[in-house]
Formats: structure tokens, sequence, C-alpha cells
């Protein structure tokens, strides 16, 4: 299912909302469509809009500050595009960095996406005592980073470059 990403008033991504959310959004003119999807329509009623994927709220919504995202499976899984972080293939499962069993958290830095194969080798074990190196290193993603990495790869690479300039995964290293 499509998701469309849902801006404040203030152009700071909040969330994702089903494409069925975001047309009732806008038709009830909670929201103006800031990016749609180039030549795909919906029809609502009796109207029809371009299929959005970014719309932005018409009032600013005050949101209680938050500096990280909530950890969670899904959301290392995304952080890390799916990417076995021991091999680079593609990852379904996640890894504990420091193993549980040996105190590690369920945290950002604590975990990374690792494929099945990859994570059944290292067991219960640090890539240290595995012999196993990060390919790269866990992050804290904020907020906006979580939104935007939960879009799918495809899908981010449509969003408009004011956007992704601005709100840029702080992954790169
Ligand atoms: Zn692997």
């Amino acid at each position: 299912m499509r998701d469309t990403l849902v801006l404040n008033a203030s152009f700071e991504p909040l969330s994702t909302v089903s494409l069925h959310r975001a047309v009732v959004l806008v038709l009830h003119g909670k929201a103006v469509v800031e990016h749609a999807h180039p030549g795909l329509r919906v029809r609502a009623a009796a109207v029809e809009l371009p299929v959005p994927r970014v719309i932005r709220l018409c009032r600013y919504v005050r949101v209680p500050f938050r500096r990280h995202a909530p950890w969670s499976r899904r959301g290392v899984l995304a952080r890390d595009q799916h990417r076995c972080a021991y091999c680079g293939r593609r990852a379904s499962t996640v890894d504990h960095v420091v193993p549980r069993s040996q105190g590690g958290a369920d945290s950002w830095l604590n975990t990374v996406a690792s494929c099945a194969a990859d994570n059944h080798r290292k067991a219960d074990r640090t890539p240290e005592e595995a012999g196993m190196p990060l390919l790269f290193q866990p992050f804290v993603p904020t907020p906006a980073d979580a939104m935007l990495l939960a879009l799918r790869a495809g899908e981010r690479s449509e969003l408009p470059e004011w956007l992704t300039d601005r709100w840029a995964p702080a992954a790169a290293a």
C-alpha cells in the first residue's frame, strides 16, 4: 500500500498515512497536496485529484519535541535499507551487535539489519568475537529521518529535492 508523507504547516515531516487518509485530509481542506505522483489520479467522492505523495497540513500542529524516533525492528530494517550489515546483501532480520545474552540492548546503536544466514552464523557473539566486522555503523535516526526512511527507496527518490535535501537521513557514515 502506498503511504503519503504528511508535513506540518511548517514543512516538517510529521508522519506517514495511507493514501485513503491523505485524500480525506485534502478533501476536508485540512491539508494541501505538496507533491503528487506524476500522471496518477485518484477519484474520491465526486472529485478527482492527483495521487498525493506529500501533503502539508494547513494548520500548524504542535507536537511534543522528540529528538529520536522510537526503536523498532521495522525501523532498524528501514534505517539500514534492508542491507545486511555483515555482507551487504538483502536483510530480513535484526541482529543485536552486542548480543542480548551479553547485556546488549534493544537500541538503535546496538542493532543492525542482517541476513538470516549471518544472523545465525554470528549467534551469541560480538562482531569481534565472530570475526564479522560491521560494514556500516548504526546510528540513531531523528523522527524526520525515520519518516523518510519508512518510505520505500523508489518512493524516496520521487520526493521533491527541497524535501530530501532538508531532511536527508544522516545515514552516510
Ligand atoms: Zn549477511
